[in-house]
């Protein structure tokens, strides 16, 4: 084989996704400000990223990398248990398990690689996870990744789950049930409180991803369980650092045991650098962000309020639960996706239009985001085209 077949192989995959519609394209995209982007050339309104509090580009976090920045270092040059450990590391550390009420943290280079890390380190031949089937691609690896057994059960459904949980005791030593606490492209919950409840009675521990809960959910930005007040963080709680809080990274809160576990066991920490302290002192400021100015979060609730009941006045059928700021809308077919994102792109709204493998087959759908910076007229306005454009688009 030469590398002319390699080629005609893998392009012959690539036009197999073509006919099917679903070919991907990087878009070069301006920085994302007050909720607007240029794309080529034109200013349109982002309705699709997860900077749900505008952090992103806040003066405040881009001063605290500047300044911590400074004349010092932009890589840390080794892995933290080399030589690459930082003070801004440990500070931020500190400060997140403060946030989510758990003795300690740890920090990731991003969730994804936070999921496949924690979980196959976690996780040991002989033991069975029981895992929500739309969780997210990095859980999913994760599972995959560790040497337990898996069992999918459906979506959110508490029979199916009790029904494997009570009948599998016998045959694995630990158990874990793993979930999404919001699933990132439905914006539904997790029902914790009874998940929270199945693993006491049946011997599992509990497996949080919060990555569109953390800075979102709760009367402090806190998190899936603060949101629905369990009086105990779950055994592991992963969160990220690039969604509502600005900048880039996850981290996993949990017992100062968990944590020192994971610092010895976790591939994903051990063998790999540490990432750069300017974001971890922009990940701090946008915590005390989140503790000292309460609007912030109350602006995003309200968008979120606004946009739901102005797409819901135009008879569209919006999903997911009123306090997250994803609203799918699912259309079905990959095609009129494409079309109808298409449409809204040329009356300036950019919106996720998301296909299969992301979702299930024949679940395409438009995913509309909130942000606390968007001005209400541009979700109004978003509503009218859309409305619009579900009209035309056959
Ligand atoms: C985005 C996301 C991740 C991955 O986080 P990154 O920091 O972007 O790698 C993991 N889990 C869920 C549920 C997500 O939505």
């Amino acid at each position: 084989m030469t590398c002319s077949d390699l080629n005609r192989v893998l392009a012959s995959s690539l036009q197999a996704l073509e006919r099917a519609g679903l070919r991907r394209v990087l878009r070069p995209m301006g920085p994302r400000r007050d909720g607007v982007v240029m794309l080529n050339g034109r200013a349109v309104v982002d309705c699709s990223s997860n900077d749900y509090l505008g952090l992103a580009s806040d003066p405040r976090l881009l001063e605290a990398a500047r300044t911590q920045l400074g004349g010092r270092e932009l890589g840390v040059g080794a892995a933290r248990l080399i030589s690459g450990n930082r003070e801004e590391h440990g500070r931020l550390e500190q400060a997140l398990a403060t946030f989510k009420g758990t003795e300690d943290a740890l920090l990731f280079g991003s969730g994804y690689l936070a999921n496949v890390g924690v979980v196959p380190a976690l996780v040991a031949q002989g033991d069975g996870i029981y895992a929500d089937s739309l969780n997210h691609a990095s859980l999913i690896d994760g599972c995959r990744l560790s040497r337990g057994t898996v069992e999918v059960y459906a979506h959110r459904d508490l029979e199916d789950l009790e029904r494997r949980l009570a009948g599998s005791a016998h045959r694995y030593r630990h158990r874990w049930i793993v979930t999404d606490g919001v699933f990132s492209m439905d914006g539904d919950l997790a029902p914790l409180p009874d998940l929270v409840d199945l693993a006491a009675r049946f011997d599992a521990w509990l497996y949080v991803d919060d990555a569109h809960a953390t800075g979102v959910l709760g009367k402090t930005g806190g998190g899936s369980s603060e949101h629905w007040g369990l009086a105990a963080p779950p055994e592991i709680t992963m969160g990220t650092l690039g969604k509502a809080l600005g900048t880039t990274g996850a981290f996993v809160a949990a017992s100062a045991t968990v944590i020192e576990f994971l610092r010895h066991r976790a591939r994903t920490f051990v063998f790999t650098t540490g990432t750069p302290t300017c974001l971890s002192a922009a990940a701090s400021v946008a915590l005390t962000i989140l503790h000292t100015d309460p609007a912030l979060l109350g602006r995003l609730r309200s968008n979120v309020a606004i946009a739901r009941g102005a797409l819901r006045s135009k008879g569209i059928d919006v999903g997911g639960d009123a306090a997250t700021p994803i609203l799918p809308i699912v259309l079905g077919s990959s095609a009129r996706t494409s079309q109808v994102g298409e449409a809204l792109l040329q009356s300036g709204y950019l919106v996720g239009t998301i296909r299969p493998p992301t979702v299930p087959p024949n679940t395409a759908r438009l995913r509309i985001t909130v942000s606390a910076v968007h001005d209400p007229r541009q979700l109004t306005g978003l509503a009218d085209v859309l409305s619009v454009a579900l009209g035309k688009a056959s």
